[in-house]
């Protein structure tokens, strides 16, 4: 049986210039492409992915890290196509006999109104694929000869369309004669909601170019760590996940070599924690000349920052910086999500970890 197209879903980044969405100070192709990756609904838990291949401006160096930043190391990232591709590259996909499931990463690129600056990611998409019944590709008019971002919508629309929520895998309809999908089956679809504080507005092209580039919105998790130790840690830091001890029972984060609590080095176990809705037990605002050396550009650029500390377990507290929202705009109490983004430039590359972004309200609260 061929593969079809089984699940899909859809970010923006939380920046807007000219209004047009862009990337946010501490966003880029890799933490857009984790974030977009990482919702897509499996309609099986521990479905085997076991390749990624991105279509647009996806980093090479970070192909390594994908998997890492997914929690599923030894993932394949095939090297990055280009844009114009991507209609006869998602077939070749699906018809691929030798691969099982996998990741098909698409990476639009928009230049925002009257902006000097090259052209950036105006959201990611990613596409599951497995062996049965979803929708599968036809390719007469898929996006080719040219990145057409209209066409590329188009595709996204029409996939959405056969989403499981509005079209159960029981009652397929059959695709409008002439359209691009055949659908046999229904398939999961995510978007991200809108940010909770709103987008982050650049001021200028000017601003958003030197931005992201050379950009002095350095943020960080936590304290500077050697290249080394950063290496092996990324994982567990990244996907929040905790050393269990099954010695004594004690967890906790980041992972050390041995159990803080009784000694024992050869009974720890990763336990991913939840990144979603960690409540705040404490805030802190750090203003210019008090903050750490790593974060010097970011205080001389952007003024005062906020660090939280959230509990991610009932024994682990996990102290973030805040993004997306305004120093002093979280108090102790709400809640917070944890999200991969960017941290700072160092020896050459950038430095990625988690930081909290406001949790959306939940239904039925009130602010
Ligand atoms: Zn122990």
């Amino acid at each position: 049986m061929s593969r079809s197209i089984v699940a899909g879903s859809r970010v923006e980044p939380s920046g807007e210039l000219g209004g047009v969405p862009v990337p946010g100070p501490d966003e880029d192709a890799f933490t857009l492409s984790v974030a977009a990756i990482d919702r897509l609904p499996w309609p099986v838990a521990g479905f085997p992915v076991r390749q990624v291949q991105p279509f647009g401006p996806f980093p090479p160096a970070l192909a390594g890290d994908l998997g890492e930043a997914l929690g599923r190391p030894g993932i394949d990232v095939r090297p990055a196509r280009p844009l114009p591709e991507l209609g006869a590259g998602l077939i070749s996909l699906l018809d691929d006999p030798t691969e099982e499931g996998g990741v098909a990463l698409v990476l639009p690129t928009s230049v925002p109104q009257g902006a000097p600056v090259p052209p950036r990611i105006s959201e990611a998409i990613a596409l599951g694929f497995a062996r049965g019944p979803g929708v599968r590709l036809r390719g007469s008019s898929l996006p080719a000869g040219g990145a057409d971002g209209a066409r590329i919508d188009d595709l996204v629309q029409e996939l959405r369309g056969h989403s499981s929520a509005r079209r159960a895998a029981s009652d397929p309809r059959p695709a409008p004669a002439g359209r691009d999908v055949e659908v046999d089956g229904g398939m999961a679809w995510s978007e991200t909601r809108t940010p909770v504080g709103g987008r982050f507005q650049w001021e200028s092209p000017a601003a958003y170019s030197q931005g992201s580039s050379a950009d002095p919105w350095l943020v960080s998790e936590g304290a500077y760590l050697p290249w080394p130790t950063y290496l092996a840690h990324r994982s567990g830091r990244w996907r929040l996940a905790a050393a269990e001890c099954g010695a004594c029972g004690a967890r906790f984060f980041p992972w050390r070599g041995s159990c803080p609590n009784c000694g024992r080095s050869d009974r720890l176990e990763r336990r991913e924690l939840s990144r979603s809705g960690l409540e705040v037990e404490a805030t802190t605002v750090v203003h210019p000349g008090a903050q750490p050396s790593e974060f010097d550009l970011q205080a001389g650029s952007s003024g005062s920052y906020e660090v939280v500390v959230a509990r991610a377990d009932p024994h682990i507290r996990v102290t973030l910086q805040l993004t997306g929202a305004s120093p002093g705009s979280v108090r102790i109490g709400d809640r917070v999500d944890a999200v991969l983004r960017r941290l700072f430039p160092l020896e050459g590359a950038w430095r990625y970890g988690l930081k909290a972004i406001p949790a959306a309200p939940m239904a039925g609260t009130t602010a």
